[in-house]
């Protein structure tokens, strides 16, 4: 069985140093805030080359919090892509504003610079950049198509934790950024926990006290906030395992490699294109093939676990069935195009060839 994701393997490998560090928090009884979170934010705001990290509760809540932590004008456009999580769009209409959908590039996967250019209009307020598989997207041409607007950049880094783009660690490239600790990405807690990240004081403070409901001390509420706080078990595990993030990520890399070196030649399949420009963290290695639906049930018949991501673009969710409009997308094809492939450090390099061999043969 080759496992897409193995997380009691991963768990295997740092036991000693997870328990240890639970046990000193549960000694501590210190749960919220305190210590551990002060440590891992630091650390963590340090790793993104940002001045600033703000622990919350996971990172939905951190892509909310992001974005009430602008204060934008109520109802405000912001600008989503098309193929993401939900919760990317999700956060943007949780916040009171509007989510105005944007093409992605059928080779990176990101926004779509010629249907960015279109979507933005005097309503647009903010981007919502989504690094999407640990690619980060072009922030150049972004940052052009913004530069003498107000229009803020806001990062869904989700899925790349240590990405790059031109050398610059993604969370510190736009206003804001989100980051999700969830299990399965690649820096996970062991339960829901996630970040806010920034450059600026102003909103790195504004983020903190919506977090923990307003304040500015025990009982002194300056406004209404919310209670998404980041757990000190949570961030005790997540110190632990940023030690092994880069030696994590850089296995991913060479597995992308391997994948390519093997996969390349094959007419049916396109390999994701990894840009210039970036480091590329690979926490989904997605390939295309016209074939999709019968290669991942050979796949899983020959004991590869394998997912789609995503099945369905969020324009054509029933949640944003008022939103669509009849137009041609790429999305529109790549979510019956698109096929993730196993990749982690849990994963040798006999396992990805032989991944590779299956899918030559099925191409046979
Ligand atoms: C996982 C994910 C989120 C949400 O994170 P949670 O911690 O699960 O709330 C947001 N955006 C993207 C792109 C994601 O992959």
């Amino acid at each position: 069985m080759i496992k897409f994701l193995d997380l009691p393997n991963q768990y295997r490998t740092i036991k000693n140093e997870v328990n240890s560090a639970i046990n000193e928090v549960l000694e501590s009884c210190s749960f919220i805030g305190g210590e551990y979170v002060k440590k891992f934010e630091a650390e963590f705001a340090n790793f993104c080359e940002a001045k600033y990290c703000v622990g919350c509760g996971n990172g939905t809540d951190a892509l909310e919090i992001a974005i009430e932590a602008l204060q934008l004008p109520p109802k405000s456009d912001i600008i989503v892509p098309a193929n993401s999580f939900i919760a990317s769009s999700e956060a943007v209409s949780r916040t009171g504003h509007n989510v105005v959908f944007c093409d992605v590039s059928r080779s990176n996967f990101t926004l779509e610079i010629k249907d960015l250019k279109r979507k933005i209009t005097s309503r647009t307020a903010a981007i919502l950049v989504v690094h999407l598989y640990g690619q980060p997207c072009d922030m150049d041409e972004i940052n052009a198509i913004t530069e003498g607007t107000n229009i803020k950049i806001i990062e869904d880094c989700a899925q790349a934790h240590g990405a790059e783009y031109k050398g610059s660690r993604v969370g510190s490239l736009g206003d804001v950024a989100a980051f999700s600790f969830y299990p399965g990405k690649n820096l996970g807690a062991y339960g829901d926990a996630g970040a806010v990240t920034t450059n600026n004081n102003d909103i790195a403070v504004r983020a903190r006290m919506i977090a923990n409901h307003g304040r500015i001390d025990k009982y002194n509420h300056e406004f209404e906030g919310r209670n998404s706080r980041l757990d000190a078990l949570q961030a005790a595990v997540l110190s632990v395992k940023l030690n092994h993030l880069e030696k994590w990520t850089e296995r991913r890399i060479e597995i992308a490699n391997l994948y390519r070196s093997h996969l390349e030649h094959i007419s049916d399949v396109t390999v994701p294109k990894e840009e210039k420009y970036a480091r590329h963290v690979y926490h989904l290695f997605v390939i295309q093939t016209n074939s999709r639906d019968k290669l991942s049930e050979f796949l899983k018949e020959e004991g590869i676990e394998v997912g789609v991501h995503y099945p369905i673009a969020l324009p054509n969710l029933q949640a944003y069935c008022q939103l669509h409009k009849k137009e041609k997308f790429n999305y529109d094809s790549l979510e019956k195009s698109v096929l993730s492939l196993p990749v982690g450090e849990h994963l040798s390099d006999k396992e990805i060839i032989f991944v590779c061999e299956r899918i030559s043969k099925f191409f046979a």
